[in-house]
């Protein structure tokens, strides 16, 4: 078990049966949370007692590092991790912006966490993923297991540990490595709301983005709930045949079921929905079906991601060219629906959208 995974009164309950005073839990949470501790060593406020009691009890580090690897233009890393079962699990940092370019935004605490310089993490939420869509890597390894909240915390503590170094800061966590976020539905969300705590790393539930392949009942449940965090809906086709054909979740939660859901969501949240879409060549890129997909998106308070489908091994659909994805682009934008072509990142070491568990398979 890793420290991540508790909660700070279950850490309280803990640390009460082991005989040690109420305040402890609190310093733990804030050598974890605030300080950035990620080893019992460097909790030298600690009794040596207490410290090696952590240090038998729970998983050190709580992530082993396999590998990793920097994109070309050192704007990307992927770091591939190794759980204490052995199972492998990647998460990338991406970097949008320099802070050389604009001294102050690495120290002016408005803009630590400000858009210019972003520093956004793409997590993963399980080991592999049971949805099994063809054009995704992770889909094509099949599903290992869920993460433990711990393991989905701990990601996002690994890079706020090592951007601390440069004065850096995450800005942005997205729910798009490995797995099906609404497929874990409770670690996902226990893992938010303790990163959320506002006597811990109190990093705000906006700053999340939820990316599903539109599991129907939980986004309503998600609704239900009213956190503030973001969600994407990754959509693909405009009709069911079509998606059925990539995406087999479509045969439970069919397109019409997931756009109510999504309505219910907005009316609920007031919030804006994105639709993603991997732009594949002569598959769902043409004006044809863009029209299809505005017609089916009307009046709806949402805003369409495409990005031009990532390479992966077991499938031999071709990337939209940019000509094509600019005249798909128009074509919704001229039905009323807006649309950003999202760039490509990271392709060149395999940290694309669904690119991710390349290097696993490669290692297994
Ligand atoms: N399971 C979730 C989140 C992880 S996938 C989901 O499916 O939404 C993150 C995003 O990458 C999704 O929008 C997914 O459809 C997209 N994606 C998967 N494989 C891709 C590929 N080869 N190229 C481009 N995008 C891809
Ligand atoms: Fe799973 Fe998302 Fe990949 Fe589909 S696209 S297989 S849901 S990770």
């Amino acid at each position: 078990m890793l420290l991540y995974d508790l909660d700070l009164p279950a850490l309280a309950d803990l640390l009460k049966s082991w005989d040690e005073p109420a305040y402890r839990a609190k310093q733990i949470w804030q050598g974890l949370y605030q300080r950035l501790y990620r080893s019992p060593e460097e909790f030298t406020s600690l009794p040596a007692s207490l410290r090696k009691r952590l240090a038998e009890g729970f998983i050190f580090p709580p992530l082993k590092v396999k590998t990793y690897l920097e994109s070309s233009d050192g704007s990307t890393r992927k770091t591939l991790f190794e759980l204490g079962d052995g199972h492998l699990i990647e998460s990338v940092l991406m970097r949008y912006g320099d802070p050389a370019d604009d001294p102050q935004m690495s120290t002016s605490a408005t803009n630590r966490r400000g858009a210019k310089n972003r520093r956004t993490l793409c997590i993963s939420t399980q080991a592999g993923c049971a949805m099994g869509c063809v054009f995704c890597a992770t889909g094509q390894m099949g599903f290992k297991r869920n993460l433990t909240s711990g393991e989905i915390v701990a990601q996002v503590m690994y890079y706020a540990n090592m951007l601390k170094a440069t004065d850096e800061v995450v800005s942005n966590v997205v729910f798009m490595g490995m797995g099906e976020p609404f497929h874990n539905y409770e670690n996902v969300m226990a893992a938010i709301d303790r990163l959320n705590d506002p006597d811990g790393y109190k990093f705000g539930a906006r700053r999340f983005t939820i990316s599903t392949v539109g599991l129907a009942p939980q986004i309503r449940r998600f609704a239900d709930e009213g956190r503030q965090v973001n969600l994407a809906i990754s959509l693909h086709a405009a009709n069911d045949a079509e998606r059925l054909a990539i995406m087999p979740v479509n045969k439970k939660h069919n397109i019409g079921e997931v756009i109510e859901a999504c309505k219910y969501y907005i009316e609920k949240t007031h919030r804006r929905v994105t639709f993603e879409w991997a732009l594949i060549s002569g598959v769902n890129d043409t004006p044809e079906v863009a029209k299809r997909l505005a017609a089916r998106l009307k009046g709806i308070l949402c805003h369409v991601n495409a990005i031009p489908l990532n390479p992966t091994e077991g499938y031999p659909g071709a990337a939209t060219d940019r000509q094509r994805a600019a005249a798909f682009k128009e074509t919704l934008e001229q039905a009323g629906i807006e649309c950003t072509i999202r760039m490509r990142r990271g392709v060149d070491i395999q940290a694309g959208c669904g690119q991710l568990a390349g290097s696993v398979s490669e290692l297994r």
